[in-house]
């Protein structure tokens, strides 16, 4: 193969992980990258010696691979942070993860009260529908609850009301477990697959650190990272892209190529292809929406502001979402020990307002509603630095399977090329899974049919351990053999007839056996069953009467062990739905 000709649009981390894997294959590719850095919205900013990302990111995966590589390449600059992150509420600190008993004691007995009353409410008359997600965290949570620690932050986070939020939106990002997986999670104690983050790794001068090592590695074995060289258009002929043109320093260029990897928004993409895609493909492609994100960072006189590396912010008040604090993730990213940086994140929309203030206008905002919280007083605000990241949330709204289906159609003609990463593929993806679908992309080059699109954030793809797999497979049985409902009547039929005949042997035995005084004991039983005799008529009775008591005692017993599963299972549900929203944040 020739190296030159494989070329990757992108050197956010999941197009340095593609030329990184390929270059374990022994192929040189060339990274093309328009910032004038690597890391793309993972990358960390350097603000007069103040070191920050764009958003704090943690360095979390369950993939081994994912975590040697991060391993390999920062060693001991990759530190592991015990997590501490708070919500901000009504002047209160709340725990984060919600804890219940935390959260209620904060809250005081009136609004525990009413946050129970509307729980009650919600289970014993729900919304008949469900359609928006108000109406299915209140079913779940009540919505009290729901109202105090959610709705003001989701809102926030996407722009629109959440009566606007679609339902299904919610059960796909909170409610994943099966009945199944939540009973195999009590018995055998395993956290839901979404679990929750307590440590996570962080490298010792910001996540672009790793970006950079990686850039360095990349370009020691022989691979070329070019920096400020946007691609600007994509020849296509016959299945097959020949040319990429990029611009570099303002001189256009065109190089020929064999294969290509594309980290570049889906919806940039098919506007690069020359000549012009399909109009639907078009159509479909400028529907897809994003969701922008604005860090302005504060360099505050103070040591310490709080102990969390960030907080979420649920005064309805302020814009502000959440509050990073940088030398909480890692002490090296603020140089002045007597000092703190302070990340106030705004989530919005390209052409709101906010987007548009200027700098020195949105520094004095962001300090403003940094001392309405109270976090700081008037004076503390040092100096500080904005950046805006456009296209920072790709938006899943009702209809962007069916445009983004589209697309994908369309793009499958083109045999050389592969769409990895975040915006690449226009998915919620984090750095790992970003990672894995670069990694997969350099291996489908080398000859592998990795499926791109099965690496999500509930699937580890090829890292899934195959023994675990099976004994939750086996496990699964059982537990459905084990909570299957029991037929009462089989059950009443069967013990009935088993201890109707025992006592029909039994009294038959004794008469056979004989002697002088019959069955003494068994006798005894007259006292119960009105007209028994130790007789072989007697026998009869016993039968009739012993089939009637077992067959009553079976019902009761099927019954009752039917009803106490099923509360249990009720329990367990009520349980798992409540745990699942302690890390809600996490999840949007
Ligand atoms: C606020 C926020 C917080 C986050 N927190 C976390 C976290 O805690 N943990 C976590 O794992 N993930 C987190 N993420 C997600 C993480 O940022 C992304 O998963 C990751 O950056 C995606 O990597 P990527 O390579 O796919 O895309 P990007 O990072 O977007 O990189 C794409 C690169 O391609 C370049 N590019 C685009 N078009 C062209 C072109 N035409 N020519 C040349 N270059 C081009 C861009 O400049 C960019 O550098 C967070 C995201 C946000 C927005």
């Amino acid at each position: 193969m020739n190296n030159e000709t494989v070329v990757i649009i992108g050197a956010g981390p999941a197009g340095l992980s593609a030329a990184h894997e390929l270059l374990q294959h022994g192929v040189r590719p060339i990274v093309f990258e328009k910032a004038e850095k690597v890391g793309g919205i993972s990358r960390s900013e350097n603000f007069n010696g103040y070191l920050f990302d764009i958003g704090g990111h943690r360095f979390f995966s369950k993939s081994k691979k994912i975590n040697q590589l991060w391993q390999e390449t920062l060693g001991e600059n990759l530190l592991k942070v015990p997590r501490i992150s708070h919500i901000y509420y009504n002047d209160r600190f709340f725990k984060y993860p919600l804890h219940l008993f935390n959260a209620l004691s904060n809250l005081g007995i009136i609004e525990s009260f009413k946050i129970l009353i509307s729980y009650i409410k919600a289970q014993i008359k729900p919304f008949p529908d469900e359609d928006t997600f108000e109406q299915w965290m209140s079913n779940r949570f009540g919505s009290h609850l729901y109202k105090t620690f959610f709705e003001t932050y989701t809102e926030k986070v996407w722009g629109v009301p959440c009566d606007q939020i679609k339902a299904d939106w919610a059960a796909q990002r909170i409610n994943n477990m099966s009945l199944i997986g939540t009973i195999y999670n009590a018995l055998f104690g395993v956290q839901s697959s979404k679990s929750l983050i307590d440590e996570f790794y962080y490298p010792q001068k910001g996540a672009g650190m790793m970006w950079q090592e990686l850039q360095k590695s990349i370009e020691s074995e022989g691979g070329q990272v070019l920096l400020n060289s946007e691609v600007t258009g994509l020849s296509y002929d016959n299945g097959c892209i020949t040319n990429l043109t990029y611009t570099q320093d303002g001189n256009e260029k065109k190089i020929p190529i064999k294969h290509i990897i594309s980290s570049t928004p889906i919806s940039h993409l098919v506007s690069l292809l020359n000549p012009a895609v399909p109009e639907k493909v078009i159509e479909a492609a400028g529907k897809l929406s994003y969701r922008a994100f604005i860090i302005v960072t504060l360099i505050i006189n103070k040591e310490q502001l709080f102990p969390d590396q960030w907080i979420y912010i649920h005064e309805p008040g302020v814009s502000v979402s959440r509050i990073q604090n940088f030398k909480n993730w890692s002490k090296a990213m603020v140089p002045d020990p007597d000092k703190s940086l302070i990340g106030m994140e705004y989530f919005c929309n390209e052409n709101d307002e906010i987007w548009k203030m200027a700098d020195p206008e949105l520094i004095h905002f962001a300090s403003q509603e940094l001392s309405d919280l109270k976090l700081t007083v008037s004076g503390d605000v040092i100096d500080g630095r904005v950046v805006r990241q456009p296209k920072a949330y790709p938006v899943y709204n009702h209809e962007y399977t069916m445009h983004l289906h589209t697309i994908r159609e369309f793009l499958k003609s083109i045999e050389n090329l592969q769409t990895i990463g975040r915006n690449g593929m226009y998915r919620y993806n984090n750095m790992d899974h970003s990672m894995l679908t670069g990694i997969l992309s350099a291996q489908n080059i080398m000859g592998s049919n990795h499926d791109l699109w099965a690496v999500n954030e509930e699937q580890e793809y090829i890292e899934i351990d195959k023994a675990i797999k099976a004994d939750s497979v086996f496990s699964e049985k059982i537990i459905k053999q084990t909570f299957a409902r029991m037929d009462k009547f089989a059950i009443a039929t069967a013990i009935g007839t088993v201890s109707g005949l025992l006592m029909f042997l039994a009294t038959l035995w004794l008469v056979i056996k004989g002697g002088e005084v019959v069955g003494p004991n068994l006798k005894l039983l007259n006292q119960y069953f009105l007209g028994y005799t130790v007789t072989v008529k007697g026998a009869f009775i016993a039968l009739g009467y012993s089939f009637f008591w077992g067959f009553l005692f079976g019902w009761l017993f099927a019954y009752l062990r039917n009803f106490s599963l099923a509360f249990y299972l009720f329990w367990l549900k009520k349980k798992t739905e409540l745990l699942s929203i302690k890390d809600f944040f996490d999840l949007l």
